[in-house]
C-alpha cells in the first residue's frame, strides 16, 4: 500500500533551509570539537532563554533527561515520584533509573493529561516529586500544579519531550519546576539528525550537578565527585538544532492551524462518536500530536477506523497503545488491570492523526473524509449487509 500522507514528513521542514543545516554540520567538522564544543554550549543558552528557563543541560537522549534530571534534582532512593500511567514508557523508566519509587495515577479522558485529584489520593510521607507529563503537546495547567505542589510541599519535574515552547497560563514549558526534561527526537517538535535531549532548571545547583552527571561524575578533568555516566549531547546535533530552533515557533503556530483545521472539519463527527482531545491552553497547545478518540458510541472500533485510513494510504498512530502498569517488564510494580480505567479506556480508543508543519488544508480534508466514509460506510452496511469495512478497493 502506498502512503499518501504520512503520519510526519520531516523532509518538508528540512528541504528549505538544507543549505543552512549543512552549512552548521559542516562547521563542527572545521571547529573539530565534537564533544561538548560551542555549539552546545550557544544552543544550552538559546533553549533555556527561548523556555524561560535560567539553565540548560544538553545530554544524549529524552530518557537521560528525566533519569539523570531527577538525581541532579536529589530525587532518588526512598523517595516516591508521582507520574501519569498514560505516558511513553521512557518517563517510568527516567524514575526507576534514578532509583526512585514510581507511583502511577490515572488521567482526565477530555485531555488525557495527569488527574491532580487522582494524584492528591497517591500522596503518602515517601511522596517526593511529581512528573506532570505536557501530554500531545499541551501543558499540565501550571496554576494547579503549582497549588498542588505547595500545598503538598513536592517538587514539580516536567516532562516536556512532547512540547517545546508549549504555554498554559502565562508560564511556559520547562519553567514552572525546579527542572523539566526534553527530548530532541527527530520527529519530536525540535527533533536532531538523531536522539538527543536537555535538561532545564532554574537552579544553579541542579544544573552544576547535572552538568557533572552527564561527563562521569566529574567536576574537573579527572577528579570524580559523584558516579556518572557518559551521556552528553554531541555539538553535530546541538548545531542542527540551534539552526532549528528559530523557525520552532512558526512550525508550532502551523501545528496549532492544522489542529484547529482538524477540530473544525470533525466537529460534525462527535455524534458518530469521534472526538478530539479537548485544548484548555488556548493557543499555547503545541501540538506534538493531534489525537481523536473513537468513543463507545461511535459503531465502529479504533481498529477498523486505523485500517480503514491505512487502506486509503493515510498513515496513523496511537499514543500509546498499553499503558505502563500493563508493560510486561513492569508487573512486578504490582499494578494491574482496572487500576487505571481511564487510562485503559483511552489506550483502546485513542488515535493519533498525521500531524507536521507542512501538511495541507486538501490533506487534512482528505484524513477527515476519509473517517467519515468509514463511519457512515458502517451505518449503510447495517442497512445493506454490504461488504465488510476496508476490503474493497477505492
Ligand atoms: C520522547 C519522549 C521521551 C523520551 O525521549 P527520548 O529522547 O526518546 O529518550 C520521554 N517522555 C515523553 C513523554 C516522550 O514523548
Amino acid at each position: 500500500m502506498t502512503i499518501r500522507i504520512p503520519f510526519v514528513d520531516l523532509n518538508s521542514q528540512h528541504q528549505p533551509i538544507q543549505t543552512q543545516l549543512q552549512k552548521a554540520i559542516y562547521g563542527v567538522l572545521e571547529q573539530g570539537d565534537f564533544i561538548l564544543g560551542q555549539a552546545l554550549a550557544d544552543f544550552e543558552v538559546a533553549f533555556a532563554t527561548a523556555s524561560g528557563a535560567a539553565y540548560g543541560v544538553g545530554v544524549a537522549s529524552g530518557t537521560d533527561a528525566i533519569a539523570l534530571g531527577l538525581q541532579a534534582c536529589n530525587i532518588g532512593a526512598n523517595d516516591e515520584v508521582i507520574l501519569p500511567a498514560n505516558t511513553f514508557i521512557a518517563t517510568l523508566i527516567g524514575v526507576l533509573r534514578a532509583g526512585a519509587k514510581p507511583v502511577l495515577v490515572d488521567c482526565d479522558p477530555q485531555t488525557a493529561l495527569i488527574d491532580l485529584e487522582a494524584a492528591t489520593k497517591a500522596i503518602t510521607p515517601q511522596t517526593k516529586a511529581i512528573i506532570p507529563v505536557h501530554l500531545y503537546g499541551q501543558m499540565v495547567s501550571p496554576q494547579k500544579l503549582l497549588d498542588f505542589a505547595n500545598t503538598y510541599q513536592l517538587l514539580i519535574f516536567e516532562d516536556a519531550a512532547q512540547a517545546h515552547l508549549a504555554e498554559r497560563d502565562g508560564y511556559r514549558a520547562g519553567s514552572v519546576g525546579i527542572a523539566a526534561a526534553f527530548s530532541f527526537y527527530p520527529s519530536k517538535n525540535l527533533g536532531a539528525f538523531g536522539d538527543g535531549g536537555m535538561l532545564l532548571t532554574r537552579d544553579p545547583d541542579v544544573a552544576q550537578k547535572m552538568a557533572r552527571l552527564r561527563n562521569y561524575g566529574a567536576s574537573q578533568k579527572y577528579f570524580h565527585t559523584e558516579s556518572g555516566t557518559n551521556s552528553r549531547l554531541d555539538t553535530l546535533q546541538a548545531a542542527v538544532l540551534l539552526e532549528k530552533l528559530p523557525y520552532l515557533p512558526q512550525w508550532n503556530c502551523d501545528r496549532l492551524t492544522i489542529a484547529q483545521q482538524y477540530d473544525s472539519e470533525l466537529a460534525p463527527l462527535s455524534s458518530a462518536g469521534i472526538i478530539s482531545m479537548q485544548n484548555q491552553s488556548s493557543t499555547g497547545h503545541v501540538y506534538h500530536l493531534y489525537v481523536i478518540r473513537v468513543d463507545d458510541s461511535c459503531p465502529l472500533e479504533r481498529q477498523q477506523i486505523q485500517d480503514k485510513l491505512t487502506a486509503d494510504g493515510i498513515q496513523t498512530g496511537i499514543h500509546y497503545p498499553i499503558p505502563c502498569h500493563l508493560q510486561p517488564a513492569f508487573t512486578y510494580l504490582g499494578y494491574q488491570q482496572g487500576d487505571f480505567p481511564q487510562a485503559e479506556k483511552l489506550a483502546k480508543q485513542i488515535l493519533s492523526l498525521p500531524m507536521y508543519p507542512g501538511l495541507s488544508n486538501s490533506q487534512i480534508k482528505e484524513v477527515v473524509a476519509a473517517i467519515a466514509g468509514a463511519t457512515s460506510t458502517n451505518l449503510n452496511a447495517e442497512n445493506s449487509s454490504s461488504v465488510p469495512i476496508g476490503s474493497t478497493v477505492a
